[in-house]
Parts: structure tokens; C-alpha cells; sequence
């Protein structure tokens, strides 16, 4: 019988961490993603059905780009198969921003791809994971959530994978976009987009990838003489350099970067984690 409601799909991907862990004590990623379906309050009711796939049960910390492009390959083939409306990626916390990020360089279909985690596991009072999951998977399948490429729901607030970072160890609004602020929020589990993201993003062939760049992240300190700088410039491949503010590093690293820079690719960013590098103004 139609009812008039769309018939909707969305395909879970479970990859381990904080969410999906059980276990007294030394909790361990344990629970499958029908387990943490089936502890989602409500989500049976919004006649949305779930496709499971247990594709790694890792702590958020040893996920790798192996993982993450072979998910993505899944995720894209799934998609193109035209019969889902929508993914989720539920993982630890702790690589969500670089994990959300890789995503959506090789996501290039319409369908939205949602990932998600949880700061409290499933043994602690308030765990938010079931939350999570279930604001996760009803912006997948909304129709307003499409072609914004990856983004990143917890705590109901929507996040552009290309900005968001975890920002507090422990809080359970931890993940905040400090450059762009949220894209919008789920409000009685509807995804409200109140701000849009440029309409050409950035994305790779993922067929085309066949290695991996080891690119160094180095931060500047007080009194830096660029000894650490140095070694690391000589085991990688590119660098990343987090300076001070908007981009000061101390006066006896400028030889040492126009030797490296000469060498290999070398970006300058800011420790603070936020705002703008200047290059006319002191
Ligand atoms: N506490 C982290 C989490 O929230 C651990 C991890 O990233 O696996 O999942």
C-alpha cells in the first residue's frame, strides 16, 4: 500500500570506537552496528530502512588511510547503485576531522554520507551514541542533505567535514567548525541547513590514489631553534608547519624553511586552530 511517505535507505558503516564499545571496565570496540541499531530509541518508527556492514571495529586512533579509502570505494559503489538515500559512518571520535575530511575528497555522488561517533560509551549514564546514530541516519536520508558532500552530525548540530574539529577531550559538544559555525541542526529530526557551503568542492579520483604522501606536522614552541624542524623535513614527503598566530615562526627558521620549501611542499598554518594566515600584516 503507498502510503505517500518516500520509501527511504540509508547504509551504515560501523568502524569501532567510543560508540561501539562494551564491557565493564576496559571497554573495547565490541558492538555491531545491528547492536547499536537496535539500541537507537525511535529510529524502528521512521519507516527509514538501515542497511548494516561491520567494516572495522577500531579505536578512532589506529583507523588508517587503508581503511578509510577502502571505505570510501564502498561507500561511493553503494551509492552509485542508485537504490540508497543516504550513508552513515559511525567511529571514534578521536580522527573524525581527518576521517570526515578524506571522505569527502572522494565523495562525488549527490547522496549525503554522515559521519558520527559518541563522547560517552554505552555503559555510562547519558551515553549519546543513540542519539548520534539516529540524527545521523535521518539527515542521511533527507533529501535536503544532498550534495553537500560529507558532513559530520553530533549532538544534533551539522557540521561541514571540511571544517569541523574536535575541540574539548571529553565534552559532549566537543565538535564545533571555529572558521564557519555549524551548517545547521537537526530540530525534531529534521535536518535544518541554514547555511551552504560554495557549490564546487574540492574533490580527488579516488582510482587515481595509489600512495601515500607521509607529510609531517611540526609546532612551533617558544624558543624553537628548528632542530625538530630539520629532522622531521628529512623523513617526509611535505610539511606542515603550525606557527604562531598568523604565521610568525622565529627569525632563524626562515633559512631553514627556504632550504626545506626548496626540497618538498611546505605549508604554513597557525597553532591557534582557527582564523586566517596574514601575509601583509604584522
Ligand atoms: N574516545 C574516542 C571516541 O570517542 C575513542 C576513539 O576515537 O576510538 O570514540
Amino acid at each position: 500500500m503507498h502510503t505517500g511517505v518516500p520509501h527511504r535507505r540509508v547504509a551504515v558503516y560501523g568502524m569501532g570506537g567510543t560508540i561501539a564499545m562494551a564491557g565493564a571496565g576496559g571497554v573495547v570496540p565490541a558492538l555491531s552496528v545491528s547492536q547499536l541499531i537496535d539500541a537507537v530509541p525511535g529510529l524502528g518508527g521512521t519507516g527509514i530502512d538501515i542497511e548494516v556492514n561491520d567494516f572495522r571495529r577500531l579505536p578512532g586512533a589506529s583507523l588508517g588511510f587503508a581503511d578509510l579509502t577502502a571505505l570510501a570505494a564502498e561507500i561511493e559503489k553503494r551509492l552509485e547503485a542508485g537504490d540508497v538515500d543516504g550513508a552513515v559512518v559511525t567511529q571514534g571520535t578521536d580522527t573524525i576531522e581527518e576521517t570526515s575530511y578524506l571522505l569527502d575528497l572522494f565523495h562525488t555522488a549527490p547522496q549525503p554520507v554522515i559521519v558520527t561517533g559518541a563522547m560517552r560509551n554505552p555503559t555510562l549514564a547519558g551515553a549519546d551514541g543513540p542519539a548520534n546514530v539516529l540524527a545521523a541516519v535521518q539527515t542521511a536520508a533527507h533529501p535536503d542533505a544532498r550534495n553537500h558532500g560529507v558532513l559530520v552530525v553530533l549532538g544534533d548540530e551539522i557540521h561541514a567535514a571540511r571544517h569541523v574539529r574536535k575541540t574539548h577531550a571529553t565534552s559532549c559538544s566537543t565538535f564545533q567548525s571555529p572558521n564557519a559555525g555549524p551548517l545547521g541542526h537537526l530540530v525534531e529530526g529534521v535536518p535544518k541547513l541554514l547555511n551552504r557551503l560554495p557549490a564546487a568542492r574540492f574533490t580527488l579520483d579516488l582510482a587515481a590514489v595509489n600512495s601515500h604522501p607521509r607529510v609531517g606536522l611540526v609546532t612551533v614552541t617558544f624558543g624553537d631553534d628548528g632542530a625538530f624542524l630539520r629532522d622531521m623535513s628529512e623523513r617526509a614527503d611535505g610539511l606542515v608547519v603550525a606557527a604562531f598566530g598568523v604565521g610568525h615562526v622565529p627569525e632563524g627558521f626562515v633559512p631553514i624553511l627556504s632550504e626545506i620549501a626548496a626540497r618538498i611542499p611546505v605549508v604554513l598554518a597557525s597553532r591557534t586552530g582557527s582564523g586566517p594566515g596574514l601575509s601583509s600584516t604584522y
